[in-house]
């Protein structure tokens, strides 16, 4: 995209390269990404280390919620990483409530991958549907806004729904499936979670108050971990299997389906990925996945630099299905699309208070209560 600019620089070592926002090169030209990815790896040893720090964590679980019906909760997308999340769970002899947040997108896929996957493992599923009507009108605002940031309603709802299940059927654990192995580290500005953002963005931009959202602010996360003693974790970066050794798995194992894409399971996360990430903001977000299965060792820099020359594709029928469900007409977002690019510095957040907890928030990390990606990730960038 940036060929032409003369300070245009990719990693030496991954393919993250200077589109990425607050990108920083040391004098071997590699990336601070690849310093966090460094880091995290030396924490995460994918040795019989490893191993007996996961075989620690699921003998808490399982001590932790002998008394309960559960013992612990997993959010479920019909993606790889939580449907593998909630098999290695099972094969690990833990008790889980699945749970599906489902914000009116899904894809046939993605719904016969969840009901499949719990029918084969015999785990109990809990569906949560959004509000529509509501819902829609918050991924609107986020539009409307100009910000990268179109797909961190859903996110946050499904951190707020496993929250609040968690806290009503007493269950201490959730169990993610964040893996920075695979997903990468995602730059600040093309990514935010916070739910303060999500309220200012929709009071300037929204038709509707937040009523039925989900919400999970800071002080939400506060009460939930220190009041109800709530804690996540994920298994998936304590296990060296791939995305590709992942899918083989859970095909074999519990019926599971291809989409053919990441995260292709939500129709609107398709449109995200192509018509407003790529279109408007020029944002490959497979640069920070590629880059993380390089660092990985499960895939070779030139295999990865070969895939990006190939930008990704849109489906016109899809933008189409998308506008006409979300209530947008071609010309609201041919306007949506000319709009000065924003960021999340450009709203009402909690960042500066999380700024202002940098010391406690890297003390909670080190105890292992918040994981550490969050505290590399808000409070290790230079913005
Ligand atoms: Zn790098």
């Amino acid at each position: 995209m940036m060929d032409s600019d003369a300070k245009y620089q990719v990693c030496s070592r991954c393919v993250s390269d200077t589109t990425i926002p607050d990108i920083e090169f040391d004098e071997n030209g590699t990336c601070n990404f690849c310093h966090i990815h460094d880091k995290l790896d030396a924490q995460f040893p994918l040795d019989e280390r490893g191993k007996q720090k996961l075989d620690q964590i699921v003998d808490k679980i399982r001590k932790d919620g002998q008394n309960q019906k559960y013992d612990c909760i997993i959010g479920v997308s019909g993606g790889t990483d939580s449907t593998f999340s909630l098999y290695v769970a099972k094969k690990m002899g833990l008790r889980p409530l699945a749970v599906h947040f489902d914000n009116g997108w899904n894809s046939e896929s993605s719904e016969s991958n969840i009901s499949n996957a719990v029918r084969k493992l015999g785990i109990e599923l809990k569906r949560v549907n959004a509000n529509f009507e509501e819902f829609s009108d918050i991924q609107r605002s986020f539009l409307k806004a100009s910000v990268p940031d179109a797909e961190i309603p859903t996110d946050l709802a499904i951190g707020g729904v496993l929250h609040r299940t968690a806290m009503e059927n007493g269950i201490r654990w959730i169990i993610s499936g964040r893996n920075f192995r695979t997903e990468g580290i995602q730059p600040l500005k093309w990514s935010y979670m916070d739910g303060k953002y999500v309220q200012s963005v929709q009071e300037q931009y929204g038709h509707l108050p937040l009523m039925t959202y989900p919400n999970l602010t800071i002080p939400d996360m506060i009460y939930f971990s220190l009041i109800n003693g709530i804690r996540s974790v994920s298994f998936l970066p304590y296990m060296s299997y791939s995305k590709e050794e992942m899918k083989e798995i859970l095909k074999r194992e519990v019926d599971w389906i291809d989409y053919g894409g990441h995260h292709f399971e939500s129709l609107y996360t398709r449109f995200v990925i192509t018509d407003i990430l790529w279109a408007k903001f020029g944002i490959d977000k497979r640069k920070v996945q590629l880059s993380a299965a390089v660092r990985s060792g499960k895939l070779t820099r030139d295999t990865a630099l070969e895939i990006l020359k190939t930008p990704p594709s849109g489906d016109p029928e899809i933008t189409r299905m998308v506008l006409e469900k979300i209530g947008f007409t071609e010309e609201e977002f041919e306007e949506i699309l000319s709009l000065p690019q924003k960021t999340f510095l450009d709203y009402p957040t909690s960042y500066p208070l999380i700024r202002a907890l940098k010391w406690p928030i890297k003390l909670a990390c080190s105890l292992n209560l918040i994981p550490m990606i969050f505290y590399e990730k808000y409070l290790g960038a230079r913005i």
